[in-house]
C-alpha cells in the first residue's frame, strides 16, 4: 500500500500479488497523476481549473485539458438527470458559505441573504458551456466551476486506468473513505461503508470493479452561533441542505457514484429515490437527519 496526500484526503493505493519493482513503478505514476489531477481540478488555488473560471468571468473562450473536459462532459449530463441536485457551476456559492478552504470548522457568520440570492439568480449550469474541441465558453458569466464533488471520481477512475497499463495484481484505492476496487483476484475486497459518527456502518465483500462513495454534511461544515451548515448546498435554494446526513452510493460507475452521492444528500426524503433511479444507480443507502437509514433496493425479507 502506498498514500498520497491530495484532495485534502489521503488517497491510498492498495495492491495484491505485485512484486516490489512493479509495485514501484506503478505507485509511482500514479502518484505523478493525482499530483496533476489535484493541481489542476483545485477550486481555489492556481492552476486549470481557475484559469478557465478567470475566463468564463471575462466572458472569454479559452483551451483546457482533457480532465476538465472529461468532467464537463460527464457532469452536463449528471446535472440534467439529478434535475440539477448536483451541479457543479455554483463555485461563486460555494465560495460564498466561505467553503473555499482547509481548516474546518469553519466559524464565520453565513452570508447575508440578499448575496446568496443574487448569485441564484444568476442561474449557473454546466449547460451554459459550449465545447470545441478543448476550448470552453460559457454564454453564461455567473458559471464557476468546482468539481469537488466529482473530481475523486475521475481521479479513482484513471487510477484504475494507469494501474491497468503496469504489470500488477488485483488493485483497489481509497480516497478518504470513497473507495474504487479495480480488479479483483482470488478474494473478494472487504469495502467499509462509513457510518456519519466516523465509525463504519457495514462491510460489504467486493468481487468485480465497483466503487462505494459516501457524502455526508458532517465531516465539513461551517458553525456559527451553535448552528451548523453543511458543504453541501442546494442549487436552488443557493443554501446548505439538512435533510439528509448521509448518503452512500454502490456503483460500477466511480463518476456516477460521486456525483450521485453529492446529489442524493441534495435531493432530500422526498426525491432522493427518484433521482437514484434516474441515475440507474445499482445501490443507495441514504441517512437522514434523525439517524433513520434508508436503501434501494431494498433488502431482502427474510
Ligand atoms: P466530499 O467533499 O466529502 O467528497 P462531495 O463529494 O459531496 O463531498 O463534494 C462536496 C463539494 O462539492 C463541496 O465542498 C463543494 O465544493 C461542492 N458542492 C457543494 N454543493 C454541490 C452541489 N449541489 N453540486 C455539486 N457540487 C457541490
Ligand atoms: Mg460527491
Amino acid at each position: 500500500m502506498t498514500g498520497y496526500a491530495v484532495f485534502g484526503t489521503e488517497v491510498e493505493v492498495h495492491l495484491r500479488d505485485t512484486g516490489p519493482r512493479e509495485s514501484q513503478a506503478a505507485y509511482a505514476e500514479v502518484g505523478r497523476l493525482l499530483q496533476r489531477l489535484h493541481r489542476d481540478l483545485h477550486p481555489w488555488e492556481d492552476g486549470a481549473l481557475m484559469n478557465l473560471n478567470r475566463a468564463i468571468a471575462a466572458g472569454g473562450s479559452h483551451e483546457t485539458t482533457p480532465d476538465i473536459i472529461a468532467l464537463i462532459e460527464a457532469s452536463r449530463s449528471l446535472e440534467r438527470t439529478t434535475e440539477g441536485a448536483f451541479n457543479p457551476a455554483i463555485g461563486a456559492l460555494v465560495n460564498l458559505w466561505g467553503f473555499y478552504t482547509s481548516s474546518y470548522p469553519i466559524t464565520d457568520p453565513p452570508p447575508m441573504p440578499a448575496l446568496v440570492d443574487a448569485l441564484l439568480v444568476q442561474a449557473p449550469s454546466t449547460s451554459d458551456l459550449e465545447l470545441d474541441g478543448a476550448v470552453v465558453r460559457s454564454v453564461n458569466r455567473a458559471v464557476r466551476l468546482d468539481f469537488s464533488g466529482v473530481a475523486k471520481g475521475l481521479a479513482v477512475q484513471r487510477v484504475c486506468d494507469t494501474l491497468a497499463g503496469h504489470d500488477v495484481g488485483p488493485a483497489m484505492v481509497n480516497a478518504g473513505g470513497d473507495v474504487m476496487v479495480c480488479s479483483v483476484g482470488e478474494r473478494p475486497w472487504r469495502v467499509a461503508v462509513r457510518a456519519p459518527d466516523g465509525g463504519v456502518l457495514e462491510t460489504i465483500k467486493v468481487d468485480r470493479p465497483l466503487a462505494v462513495f459516501t457524502s455526508g454534511n458532517y465531516y465539513r461544515y461551517g458553525e456559527f452561533d451553535g448552528e451548523r451548515y453543511a458543504h453541501i448546498l442546494d442549487p436552488a435554494t443557493g443554501r446548505p441542505v439538512d435533510e439528509i446526513m448521509q448518503a452512500t452510493v454502490i456503483d460500477p460507475d466511480p463518476l456516477a457514484a460521486d456525483a450521485g452521492a453529492t446529489a442524493l444528500v441534495v435531493a432530500g426524503t422526498d426525491r432522493w429515490q427518484r433521482i437514484a433511479e434516474a441515475l440507474e444507480l445499482e445501490r443507495a443507502v441514504v441517512i437522514d437527519r434523525n439517524g433513520d437509514v434508508d436503501r434501494i433496493p431494498l433488502p431482502d425479507l427474510p
